[in-house]
Order: C-alpha cells, then sequence, then structure tokens
C-alpha cells in the first residue's frame, strides 16, 4: 500500500506529538527510515473523539483545498474513507454562505472544495492510515521531557521520554529513546526552545502579533425540515468596528459545529443565554435564526490561546544535527483563517524534499525553508489581524495599511465578481500565491471599482440581515 522507502537516510526517526502535524510528518519519515516512532503524550482514542492534548478539537476545523490534496497524497483514498464516516466536501461559493465585511461573496460553483468534519474524525482517519504503516509504532501516555545529546552537544541523539502506566497513572516510568533523527511537532506549547537553552544553545527568537481572539463553540442538531441554500456559514468579523464573527460547519453524523469567535478580547460566553445574544448580535441574523431553534448536542467550549506565533530556527547561528521542528511547535497562526493544518501538510512536503538531499546539515536547511513557505500564510494571517485596535506586535508598516485599502476593495468585488471571487478563493485555499490578486486584470477592476464609487464606509459597518 505504501511505497518503499524514497532513499535510505537512517535507522530510527521519533516525532513529538502525534497531531497532525506529527502524522504528515511521521508518514513522509517512513520514504526514508527503517523505524518511525511517534511519541504522544495522551492516550490515542479508539474512536473519533476530542482528546485533552489538542483542546482546539471542539472548534471549527476547516481544512483548505491545498492541505485536502496534500493529505490525499500522502495517504491515497483518505478522501473516501473520511466521506463514508460522514465527513463533506463543499463548494465555497456555491455552498457556503460568506458574509465578507464589504458584503455576502457572489454564489457560483468555484470548485474551490472545503473539507468539511469534526478536526476529531479527521485526525482520526489520518491516524488510522498512518497506523497500517509496518515502520510505525506509536508510544502513547508518554511525555517527551528533554532531547539527548552526544559528548560533544553536535547532534541530537534521542528523547527521554516519561512513560505513564495506562491502567495505573500514577505509576510512571523513565526511558530514552535513541534515533536519528527527532522531530518536534508537540504544537504551539512546545519545549524544545528550553531544551535547546539545557545543552547550551541560544532559544529561537519569537515574533508574536495577537489581536487576542477568543472562540467559543458549540454542536447542534439541525432542527427537523430545516432548509437553506448554504451547507456552511460564515459571518466574518469586519475590525476595527466589528469585531465579532460567526462560523457554522456541517460535521459528520448530520450535526452542526458552531463556533463564534470575538477579537480585541470581545470573547464569546460560554453559558446557554450569553452564547445565543452574542450570536444574535452579528453581522447577520442568518446564524441565530438556524441555530435558535436547533437542539445542543455538546457543552459550549472556549478557546484563547490564538496569538500568531513565530519561533524563528531559520535565524539560529547553530542548530544541533538531527533535529527539526515543524507544525504549530514552528509557526501558529490565528486559527480564523484556517491555516494550521495546511501549512503542517505542507510543511511535510517541504521536509521530503529536503530529506532528498541527507540527514547532514537538515536542520538549518529544513527550518530556512520551512519559513520561506510560512511567510504567505503568516501575512496573510497578520496584516487582517493589525485591523484590531488592541493588536498586540511589531505595528503595521505602510505595506501593511496599502494591503488594507486593496483588499477592502477585493472583497468589495468579491460581492459582485466572479473572476475577484475565484481567484481570492484559489488564494485563500494556498493553490495560488497572493501574486494571482495582483493579476494586471484584477488590478484593473479594483481600480475600476476606485473610479466608480468610493468604498462607503457604511459597507463596512453596518449590520446586514
Ligand atoms: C480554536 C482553533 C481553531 C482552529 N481551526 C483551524 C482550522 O479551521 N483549520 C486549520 O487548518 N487549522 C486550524 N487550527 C490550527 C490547528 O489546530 C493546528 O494548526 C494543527 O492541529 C497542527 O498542529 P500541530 O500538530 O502542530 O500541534 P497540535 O495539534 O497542538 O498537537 C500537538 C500534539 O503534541 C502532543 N504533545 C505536546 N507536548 C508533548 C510532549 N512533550 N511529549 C509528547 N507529546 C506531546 C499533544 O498532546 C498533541 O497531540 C485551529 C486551532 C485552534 C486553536
Amino acid at each position: 500500500m505504501y511505497p518503499e522507502l524514497s532513499s535510505h537516510q537512517g535507522s530510527h526517526a521519533v516525532v513529538i506529538g502525534g497531531s497532525i502535524a506529527g502524522l504528515v510528518t511521521g508518514r513522509v519519515l517512513t520514504k526514508y527510515f527503517d523505524r518511525v516512532t511517534i511519541i504522544e503524550r495522551d492516550y490515542l482514542p479508539e474512536n473519533p473523539v476530542p482528546r485533552k492534548g489538542v483542546p482546539q478539537s471542539h472548534h471549527v476545523h476547516a481544512l483548505l483545498m491545498r492541505g485536502a490534496m496534500i493529505l490525499e497524497e500522502l495517504f491515497p483514498g483518505l478522501h473516501t474513507e473520511l466521506s463514508a464516516a460522514g465527513a463533506s466536501q463543499i463548494d465555497m461559493a456555491k455552498d457556503v454562505a460568506w458574509l465578507n465585511p464589504a458584503g455576502w461573496g457572489i454564489r457560483f460553483t468555484s470548485g474551490v472544495m472545503l473539507f468539511a468534519s469534526s478536526r476529531s474524525l479527521l485526525e482520526w482517519g489520518v491516524r488510522q492510515r498512518l497506523m497500517q504503516c509496518p515502520q510505525v509504532c506509536f508510544i502513547t501516555k508518554s511525555e517527551v521531557t528533554s532531547l539527548l545529546a552526544n559528548s560533544d552537544r553536535s547532534a541530537i541523539t534521542g528523547v527521554q521520554v516519561r512513560l505513564h502506566n495506562q491502567l495505573d497513572p500514577k505509576s510512571v516510568s523513565e526511558q530514552q529513546i535513541f534515533a536519528d533523527l527527532v522531530v518536534d511537532a508537540s504544537g504551539r506549547t512546545s519545549k524544545t526552545p528550553q531544551w535547546l537553552t539545557a545543552l547550551g544553545y541560544e532559544p529561537p527568537q519569537e515574533t508574536i502579533v495577537n489581536s487576542h481572539v477568543g472562540y467559543a463553540s458549540r454542536i447542534y442538531q439541525p432542527p427537523v425540515n430545516f432548509s437553506s441554500d448554504w451547507q456552511a456559514l460564515y459571518l466574518q468579523a469586519a475590525p476595527p468596528n466589528v469585531t465579532r464573527g460567526g462560523l457554522m460547519l456541517p460535521i459528520e453524523g448530520v450535526r452542526w459545529l458552531v463556533s463564534l469567535g470575538g477579537g480585541d478580547k470581545d470573547y464569546p460566553p460560554t453559558d446557554e443565554a450569553g452564547f445565543l445574544e452574542f450570536t444574535r448580535s452579528l453581522r447577520s441574523s442568518l446564524l441565530y435564526d438556524a441555530i435558535k431553534h436547533a437542539k445542543p448536542l455538546s457543552p459550549i467550549y472556549s478557546y484563547r490561546a490564538t496569538e500568531n506565533r513565530r519561533r524563528h530556527y531559520e535565524k539560529l547561528h547553530r542548530m544541533p544535527e538531527g533535529l527539526i521542528v515543524t507544525g504549530d511547535a514552528a509557526c501558529a497562526f490565528n486559527p480564523v483563517y484556517g491555516q494550521g493544518m495546511t501549512t503542517a501538510a505542507i510543511a511535510a512536503e517541504t521536509l521530503d524534499q529536503c530529506l532528498k538531499k541527507g540527514l547532514s546539515g537538515l536542520g538549518k536547511r529544513f527550518q530556512t525553508q520551512l519559513a520561506q513557505v510560512n511567510v504567505v500564510p503568516w501575512t496573510l494571517a497578520t496584516s487582517e489581524d493589525y485591523r484590531y485596535r488592541g493588536t498586540e506586535g511589531k505595528s503595521p508598516g505602510q505595506k501593511t495599511q496599502l494591503m488594507h485599502w486593496y483588499m477592502d476593495r477585493v472583497m468589495l468585488l468579491s460581492t459582485k465578481s466572479v473572476e475577484v471571487r475565484s481567484q481570492f478563493l484559489q488564494v485563500m485555499h494556498m493553490l495560488k500565491t497572493p501574486n494571482a490578486l495582483f493579476h494586471p486584470k484584477i488590478i484593473a477592476l479594483v481600480f475600476k471599482e476606485v473610479l466608480q464609487s468610493t468604498l462607503p464606509q457604511a459597507t463596512l459597518t453596518t449590520k446586514a440581515t
């Protein structure tokens, strides 16, 4: 089912963290290593249910088309398996009613597809497939506590692991696991900066841009006989004046997952009445009307650690051999833009390219290339976040302000031009680079729009229904 080793690079690779980044990286490593061990702090459930180590799985997770394509390439047949389990693929312009800051996006068949399921189902589906790889072994209920290095500390040689007995959680043992390559895919709370410091290395610099967005989410059963001309709904915030947004995605089991988001610390409440009232205050009544008679199927979960956080491993003067850092551990985004899982998948592709050149100097090579591929999603997320009044982080320059001006026009055109919206959706789903939005044809449409009308401020702030 899986290809032979691409070009043998070592006998054993260890991945810290068995979430999306760890799983896709693990799959790529099977092409180069005899054995791949995924070490995960959580017990990994047999069914697609949320788990403690991935608290974000209670919230809407939209898989962008580029990410879905990479996953299908890594795990052929995955889409079919997930669809059989209730996931759906929905057209971004035909099936999603999207109120952008300038108005409702024009509806048409775009061919840009969003993969809609719960985050737990997606992760579970990918994990089941990786478990079928004969070289892969999962060690669960086990936490990596430090990195092991050779005598002159020039190379990482493995990890120190604390193993919890599944039957008796108080019973703990320690183990050293040796490897030719260690991959940190342990997410936002990665300890690699501290572990490197303990080995005498400088930690990476961090860039943080925080618009203080909070989430609150709940699963609903749609009302009987509910009918609409959309399958998913996105009421986008329009900062700085409108800090609130809401999103509804169909998930397996014919259910709706509703996530509310508020920037500038306008956090959505987690009590029943507050959640509904927040929904009612959004820029359109569509979401409130849909859920007011729907049956809640879950508690309301909240999440607030949404800052954009980039750890600059590519700038380290010295990096030990045998170590790389990927996924949210290297670069995490404000999740509102739905980029995290797709960039983790792109990072796995990048690693594949880097491994073809061997293990020597892999860390520097990979982190440098990863930093380059992360520039686009980082710029997209942070420049949008700078629209909030209270965003913390390096202040936006004139380039960002110019970008806001241009994107405001692109958003307005997305309400009436199929061509502009189509380009925008392809850029958003990482199928094209942002250059597509600066194609002479699009620039001409933007300037025609500028000449014909000035963008009314009211369009950006008034409540649409
Ligand atoms: C509210 C919210 C909504 C989001 N929505 C989207 C979306 O719509 N689309 C999208 O693409 N992305 C979204 N994301 C981002 C997405 O969740 C992540 O980018 C994605 O999960 C990849 O993360 P990761 O695998 O790097 O880390 P994580 O998913 O955080 O996983 C890290 C794993 O490492 C394990 N671990 C941690 N420390 C250790 C240790 N010391 N030893 C062993 N194991 C350890 C954890 O238990 C966990 O399993 C969202 C994020 C949030 C917070």
